[in-house]
């Protein structure tokens, strides 16, 4: 039987950055891919300050912030008011070596992350290969593996980190519950060369746009512009999906000359789910097969590069003698930010967005526009929403 130091399963952002930071600590590493590639589908676009600071530590952010867009300023406005509070990032100079928002393909990341991976001796990367089932003991866990013939094989590690996404093999064979739920309305996001910021006034690189009738998020990346809107579950896939459809939302957006050249569309459910535990026994779970949540905020590949860090950091210390009850921490400590943090903000962002009482989004854009006037207020409010408030809160954390 194959064996390794630690199994991984899944080359995601997370498993990657996890299988990244055990090599640079002198772990074997292998990791499970079921695909026979590395995906390049459109998903998380956004890499906040300490998700930066992170990846710096690992020696990619460069590569990463020079195939994106630095972005530190970001809105949050209304569809017929315009401008309600611009954010500054810059307001966190001195907190982090970033202070800005990288607008950048996640499949960017992992290409680089697996660039550097190869050049690792310690590590490898199976692809088209899927993670079927697992057992674990007092010294290591067995996991079986099987490949597009069918042909199955065991892999033996001392430890194994289920980074296979929201419908984790690994969540699923712990019998760990992924309690939550699942938000009613469908999120339709196009992806469009169309230059948003050379027709809308004063638009930055990222904004939220509220709406009583239908918000929208605009999002720049180093060649597109990506539109979010929420859209009604009772429609069909093709009516959401039909041009006719998607042209007259986007012109209802930004009206202009022509039809909107359209590069990409998806539409998909969204969860709000975070697992029971994160750690069982030898087996742990991180990035969204330990979490889901909306997109709003950008906070779900963050979080779980977040999460890969810290289990790695404590990881390395059990392989290296500490008692194998310290990983406890990593659960205690990143549970708690899935559900008091980037679920908490999630959940507000898309309620304010939602809001169509007229009273109380006046009130909120009020409470915004003071906000972003008064500079420690401010302050605090972009390292929140940038998710450095989260990282800075675990210490308190036994
Ligand atoms: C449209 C969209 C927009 C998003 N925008 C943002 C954003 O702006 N900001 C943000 O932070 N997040 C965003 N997200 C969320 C973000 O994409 C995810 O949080 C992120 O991909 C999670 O990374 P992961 O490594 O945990 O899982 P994944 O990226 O899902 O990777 C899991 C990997 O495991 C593999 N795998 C699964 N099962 C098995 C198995 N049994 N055996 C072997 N391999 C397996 C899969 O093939 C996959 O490669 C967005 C998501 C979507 C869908």
């Amino acid at each position: 039987m194959k064996s390794t130091g630690v199994v991984i399963v899944g080359a995601g952002p997370v498993g990657l950055t996890a299988a990244l930071s055990l090599t640079r600590a002198g772990i074997e590493v292998t990791v499970i891919e079921a695909s026979t590639d590395l995906p390049e589908d459109l998903r998380a676009s956004t890499f906040h300050p300490p998700t930066l600071d992170m990846l710096d530590a690992l020696g990619v952010a460069d590569s990463v912030v020079a195939q994106g867009l630095k972005c530190p300023q970001w809105q949050f406005r209304d569809r017929r008011e315009g401008v309600i509070a611009t954010f500054d990032l810059g307001l966190l100079a001195g907190e982090t070596r970033h202070p800005y928002r990288l607008q950048c393909e996640q499949w960017k990341l992992t290409r680089i992350l697996r660039d550097r991976l190869e050049a690792e001796a310690a590590s490898e990367i199976l692809y088209g290969v899927e993670a079927v089932d697992l057992t674990q003991d007092d010294t290591g866990v067995t996991l079986t593996i099987a490949g597009a013939d069918g042909h199955r094989q065991d892999i033996r590690g001392r430890f194994l980190i289920g980074a296979d996404g929201a419908r984790s093999m690994v969540r699923k064979s712990v019998g760990v519950a992924f309690d939550g739920m699942t938000i009613p309305e469908i999120f339709l996001t196009v992806s469009t060369p169309f230059r948003f910021d050379r027709t809308i006034p004063e638009l930055t690189n990222i904004a939220y746009i509220s709406d009583p009738e239908e918000w929208v998020v605009l999002l720049r990346t180093p060649t597109l512009w990506r539109v979010l809107l929420p859209t009604d579950p009772n429609e069909t896939e093709a009516e959401m999906m039909a041009p006719d459809r998607v042209e007259a939302r986007l012109q209802a957006v930004c009206p202009k000359d022509g039809a909107y050249e359209l590069i990409h569309k998806t539409a998909y459910r969204v969860h709000e789910r975070v697992a029971a535990a994160y750690v069982h026994g030898r087996v742990f779970l991180a990035g969204d097969a330990a979490h889901l949540n909306n997109p709003l905020g950008g906070m779900g590949m963050n979080g779980g590069i977040h999460d890969a860090v810290n289990l790695s950091e404590k990881l390395t210390a059990v392989w290296h003698g500490a008692p194998l009850a310290g990983i406890g921490r990593y659960e205690r400590q990143r549970r708690k930010v899935a559900l008091e943090t980037v679920q908490a903000q999630a959940l507000r962002n898309r309620k304010i967005l939602n809001e169509r009482d007229p009273d109380a989004r006046r009130a909120y854009h009020d409470e915004l526009r003071r906000t972003v006037a008064d500079e420690t207020a401010h302050r605090a409010y972009v390292r929140r929403s940038s998710m450095l408030q989260s990282l800075r809160d675990l210490d308190q954390v036994a």
